[in-house]
């Protein structure tokens, strides 16, 4: 889970990181995508608000070396 403010900037469409507004969707799994920004390349599981999540969801992916 990320913080309240990263998560309100996803929501808004905007990278918490950098606030570009160009995502690039990866492979979409069950409720969330897994979303890549377009100039940072922050990594982020996300899912919109919806029925069963009405305040979203989020999750940074750390890729360890
Ligand atoms: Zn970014």
């Amino acid at each position: 889970m990320i913080g309240d403010q990263d998560l309100t900037s996803l929501l808004d469409g905007e990278c918490p990181d950098c606030g570009s507004t160009r995502f690039v969707r990866g492979p979409q799994g069950g409720l969330t995508d897994n979303i890549e920004c377009a100039r940072c390349h922050s990594r982020f599981n996300f899912c919109p608000r919806c029925p069963m999540l009405p305040d979203g969801f989020a999750e940074r992916i750390t890729t360890v070396p």
